[in-house]
């Protein structure tokens, strides 16, 4: 018998982004007429009784397909190890993913005829496209090669338009992830998927039942998943209008314990600085509109340390960023800093957090120095003043400057003046128009010396005040 060398005698179809393996062999599959995935893999020798999407995808590594169209079906077929899905640069517990029977979103089937691979994640229920329920019902499973009709011989595809009723957060991150292999940059970005799934679940069945409940399998992950992208404060609100509107006051009065407890209790491994961010403000939240035992109030001295992620956030800032503003601040001893591994205690985060709600973004900067936003940029750009990128607090864009520190130069400035006014005084615009520059190079110029101002007009505002000879 002569091996078969390659496993399709065409390939003239393309493979998808976003298309595991099993889905492009199904489509190979029936493209050369036949109607069983399951006979045709048994016959070139790959299992075709339980699908492994590595094995098929080892199967079309012998296709002649480009760089670029192997890549993509590497990136989106789920690969075993350890006991965990490996999809591209995603990781997913193994009872995440599953692809027995086959779901589909009639409405994408219509756009392309084939398979997308967040359609296979077990708490996926919508498409985030079209807004409308994944399609699980006839069963049927992966041994059928069609997407325009199910073996039962039902349609499988819809043509009419579907948007979202509403938004679809958490299915929305799994297509960027999945899909198109994506991660943003949001508070987010460096946790992983498995992590948010556990986490954006047990806080979803919470969001509707207000506990976790093995009987009830009631689950709102977009809104799980919505409170996980949230700031703290803004977490300890959600959690504590949950609790009023879930559970009676009554049973609140007996103890957090008697609320149902923690969410994260029972949850072995993973994900530990997304449980404590949401552990923190379930507490915090339950504390306003409940009684917190004496157990409970301890909780803070025992586990009181953060890591840089649980510090990110908690501040809703992304570690990134708030990584280099740690080191920009110096807030930590040299000795003490060491990147993703470092670990502030209650005072280091409290002193950071002082920082942080001190900064303020450049339009905030006007009602300080009293000149334009541009102009101080120059000042900041001198290097006179601390300017931080990549701090979005508030969530708005564009540099940060400490409320303090500008302030302060602002002070040191006006009373810079020593000499007595004489002759006709310039103001802070006449004068940088009689040098021939701008606002901000002569307010740098006062703060290095090289120009002093005569007098200071205290009923103006900031560097407005200044007055020249
Ligand atoms: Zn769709």
């Amino acid at each position: 018998m002569t091996p078969i060398r390659r496993p399709f005698t065409r390939w003239r179809l393309r493979p998808h982004q976003g298309e595991p393996s099993y889905s492009y062999f199904a489509r190979l599959v029936a493209d050369e007429g036949h109607n069983s995935v399951k006979i045709y893999a048994t016959e070139i020798g790959v299992n075709g009784r339980n699908i492994v999407p590595e094995e098929m995808l080892d199967a079309l590594r012998k296709l002649p397909l480009l760089p670029d169209e192997m890549e993509r079906l590497r990136a989106a077929t789920p690969i075993l190890r350890d006991s965990v899905y490996q999809v591209g640069n995603e990781r997913l517990k193994q009872k995440q993913l599953s692809f027995r029977h086959r779901r589909v979103c009639p409405h994408c089937l219509a756009t392309a005829r084939y398979h997308r691979i967040q359609w296979d994640v077990v708490s996926a229920r919508y498409c985030s496209i079209h807004g409308v329920e994944l399609v699980d019902k006839p069963r049927f499973g992966w041994w059928w090669p069609h997407f325009d009709v199910s073996p039962q011989g039902v349609r499988l595809i819809d043509p009419t338009e579907a948007v979202p009723a509403r938004p679809l957060p958490f299915h929305e991150m799994l297509r960027t992830r999945l899909e198109l292999g994506e991660r943003g940059d949001g508070p987010l970005a460096t946790t992983e998927l498995s992590d948010i799934i556990t986490v954006a679940q047990a806080v979803g069945q919470f969001a509707v039942i207000g506990k976790r409940s093995s009987k009830d399998k009631s689950c709102d992950i977009d809104a799980g998943y919505q409170v996980l992208t949230l700031s703290h404060g803004e977490r300890v609100e959600w959690f504590k209008e949950r609790y009023e509107a879930l559970v009676p006051a009554a049973v609140r009065k007996r103890g957090f314990d008697a609320s149902g407890g923690p969410l994260r209790a029972g949850f072995d491994v993973g994900g530990d600085a997304l449980w404590d961010a949401v552990e923190q403000a379930q507490y915090e939240g339950f504390a306003k509109v409940g009684t917190l035992g004496r157990k409970f109030v301890r909780r803070d001295a025992i586990r009181s340390d953060k890591t840089l992620k649980e510090a990110a956030a908690a501040l809703g800032l992304p570690p990134k960023g708030l990584s280099k503003f740690i080191q920009r601040i110096g807030l930590l001893p040299h000795a003490k800093w060491n990147g993703d591994a470092i670990s502030l205690d209650t005072e280091a985060f409290e002193a950071l957090k002082a920082v942080v709600d001190d900064l303020i973004t450049l339009p905030q900067t006007i009602e300080i120095t009293g000149i334009p936003g541009h102009e101080f940029r120059q000042v900041a750009k001198a290097g006179l003043v601390a300017e931080y990128p990549h701090m979005p607090t508030g969530g708005t864009f564009g540099p940060r400057y400490s409320r303090k520190e500008v302030t302060e130069i602002v002070e040191r400035c006006r009373s810079s003046t020593s000499a007595k006014p004489s002759g006709e005084l310039k103001t802070l615009i006449s004068k940088a128009k009689q040098l021939n520059t701008t606002q901000g190079q002569l307010v740098s110029m006062v703060m290095r010396g090289e120009i002093t101002p005569s007098l200071v007009d205290q009923d103006r505002l900031g560097f407005r005040g200044l007055y020249f000879e």
